[in-house]
């Protein structure tokens, strides 16, 4: 149901890890094989995964208010929900720290909804007109040709790999998020701070 659009899943530790795992094909070929009974029906199912989960059980972990009082045990069992398959697959990966009120109140406009909207849109004829298709669309062997990083950002991408731990799937993610980071700074070139703004989106991967 979600074909074309944004698939949003709230608290995702919630989510029973069955149903997360089901969506690592569709994640992965953008089709859903349903299966009932004697009969089978494959559906398309292109979509944009969104989730958002709290930090830790009570929510407050490395909030300013100090009310956390889960163990590390508790944090480690509800992130651990979150399979390193399925983690595997998300691609940008950021903690969002509460902001203090006065600091909320204080703080000036970042860019405007407009102004990004057309950064996005200009990006996104930038690459339909360099492949035809979304960067997101990119197969293993587009990736090789088209986000090859330069000499310095791939010796980065390569020692993040190890120290990561980071998996060959990751890796093609990794390139593919530096491509668009490229695509929206207007920079024909990867170059190593896209590189680096991409692995730096891999959070939960460093932690797990
Ligand atoms: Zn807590």
């Amino acid at each position: 149901m979600a074909l074309h659009g944004v698939l949003f899943l709230d608290e995702l530790p919630e989510f029973e890890r069955k149903v997360l795992e089901v969506l690592r094909e569709p994640l992965e070929s953008g089709r859903i094989t349903i299966s009932r009974a004697a009969r089978r029906a494959d559906f398309p199912a292109q979509f944009q995964l969104i989730a958002a989960m709290n930090p830790c059980p009570c929510g407050y972990l490395g909030h300013y208010n100090g009310k956390c009082r889960c163990t590390p045990d508790q944090v480690s069992r509800y992130r651990g929900k979150i399979s390193g398959p399925f983690l595997d697959r998300i691609d940008i990966q950021i903690e969002v720290p509460a902001v203090a009120q006065d600091d909320l109140l204080n703080k000036n406009d970042g860019e405007t909804s407009a102004a990004l909207q057309a950064r996005v849109e200009i990006a996104r004829q930038h690459q339909l007109a360099r492949q035809k298709k979304a960067n997101a669309q990119l197969s293993v062997t587009e990736i090789d040709v088209l986000c090859a990083p330069d000499a310095q950002g791939a010796a980065l991408l390569q020692q993040a790999i190890s120290r990561l731990n980071l998996s060959a799937r990751a890796y093609h993610r990794v390139l593919k998020v530096a491509r668009t980071i490229a695509d929206l700074a207007g920079s024909e070139n990867i170059l190593t701070s896209h590189i680096a703004e991409a692995v730096q989106y891999r959070r939960m991967d460093r932690q797990g």
